[in-house]
């Protein structure tokens, strides 16, 4: 990683963050813009809307940091801190600054409201600061300098203080440091092989030196990051990212630019297939999938979501003493569920999945988990029995998801692997 970059902290204000009312969204995209130029985050902090405890963070930040960048707490309301524990923090008195006054009036007027007086509180900024323009708000924000470092303070707001990262403060801080050197970083999702899996896999991929692999779980993907910086970054990630599709080969499901059911999407429309859907489990979630993508008309024809055994039999067709002799979770009904569909909407791909989902439902035999899933085309039959391990929300995504792999699978003419791992 660049060793160029100045010592950065972040610190987000909001007792809100704290409570769990809402996730701190600001830290991320604040990293992720800085990130953009090669400029790394050290450290980040969350406080709640507490005077002392913002100024004493204020100032060790500042010790410790060449900027650091506050988030929230700049409206107009008594939780609003901020700009007093910055004043605080740096000795100053606070004053009502004209400039930010006049920011805040312009932008009532651009609006067409009438400001309220209690708006002229957040023009009471610490002495000597410099004013940042906030496009889209009306709190201004201010940049001042304690011990060493450069602190940026910003409103809450993800759009305001987004638009502000990129708008006064990354052009300032490039300026100041031009030897940044931005890394560049692809991602590519992988399903249906666990994380310790990919890691051994992708230990033996003999992956360019200068490329730094991370891993990550965003669940039912592990996610392969590659990073790498400077002038043959391209090349370098060209090389990584053969080398690890050459080691997890038809693992690989989507890289950062697309989407795992885009590409599904994206097959079926090259191929010019059709495809109807028997969903019983999922409740619809592998229809939801495959029509995320627009334009999904051009190949899924219909779904049915079939639940009570008397929905298999009379929308699909399955014969009832088939369900009793076997079950409505069964390898023989989820097969029966997916030659039906394909018979009644009479595309070429039938598709089907019927499983216990939980919490309840499950027996020694069948334990919550059970899923099977069956895929009929033309001189093509294939079903097998899953068991997911988790709550119903994961038995029901992952079992979507593996569906989804199938059709892609199918589609691509690529082997159906024995073992199936969550991540
Ligand atoms: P306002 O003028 O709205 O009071 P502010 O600058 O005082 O703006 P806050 O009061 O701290 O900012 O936050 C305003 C809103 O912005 C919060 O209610 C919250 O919804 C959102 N917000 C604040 N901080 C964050 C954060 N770190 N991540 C995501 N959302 C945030
Ligand atoms: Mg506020």
């Amino acid at each position: 990683m660049s060793n160029r970059s100045p010592h950065i902290a972040i610190l987000a204000t909001g007792t809100e963050l704290l409570s769990g009312e809402i996730n701190d969204t600001n830290t991320r995209q604040v990293a992720e813009l800085l990130a953009g130029h090669g400029l790394v985050v050290r450290e980040s902090v969350c406080v709640a809307d507490r005077e002392d405890d913002i100024t004493r963070t204020l100032d060790r930040l500042a010790a410790e940091n060449r900027i650091v960048i506050i988030t929230g707490g700049l409206g107009p309301t008594e939780d609003d801190l901020t700009a007093r524990a910055a004043a605080k923090a740096c000795g100053r008195p606070l004053i009502l600054n004209d400039e930010a006054l006049e920011q805040i009036r312009a932008r009532f007027r651009q609006i067409g409201r009438t400001m309220h007086p209690g708006n002229e509180k957040q023009a009471l900024l610490p002495h000597k600061v410099k004013v940042l323009a906030n496009q889209n708000g009306t709190a201004p924000g201010f940049r001042l300098r304690l011990h060493e470092a450069d602190l940026y303070f910003l409103p809450g707001v993800p759009s305001e203080m987004k638009a502000m990262v990129a708008s006064a403060v990354i052009p300032e801080v490039i300026q100041q440091f031009p030897d940044l050197q931005p890394s560049q970083e692809r991602r590519l999702q992988v399903f249906a092989l666990s994380e310790p899996r990919v890691a051994e896999l992708l230990s033996k991929a003999d992956l360019p030196q200068k490329v730094e692999t991370g891993f990550g779980v965003t669940f039912p993907f592990v996610i392969i990051k590659l990073r790498a910086t400077g002038e043959e970054a391209d090349e370098q990630l060209d090389l990584a990212e053969l080398r690890v599709r050459q080691s997890l080969g038809d693992f690989i499901v989507a890289n950062h630019n697309e989407t795992f059911a885009g590409n599904v999407g994206r097959l079926l429309r090259i191929k010019e297939k059709r495809v109807a859907l028997a969903e019983s489990c999922t409740g619809g979630l592998l229809s939801k999938l495959l029509t995320d993508p627009p334009g999904a008309s051009a190949y899924l024809e219909r779904t049915v979501v079939s639940y009570a055994n008397s929905a298999k039999h009379q929308a699909l067709g399955v014969p009832l003493d088939l369900i009793e002799t076997y079950g409505a979770v069964s390898k023989e009904c989820a097969m029966a569920m997916a030659t039906g569909i394909r018979t009644k909407a009479g595309t070429e791909i039938g598709l089907a999945i019927t499983g216990i989902a939980g919490p309840d439902g499950g027996t020694t035999e069948k334990p919550v988990g059970t899923v099977f899933i069956a895929l009929v085309g033309p001189g093509f039959e294939h079903a097998r029995r899953y068991h997911f391990s988790g709550d119903r929300e994961r038995v029901r995504t992952f079992a979507a998801h593996m569906a989804l792999d199938w059709l892609r699978r199918y589609l691509g003419r690529l082997p159906f692997p024995e073992e199936d791992r969550s991540p």
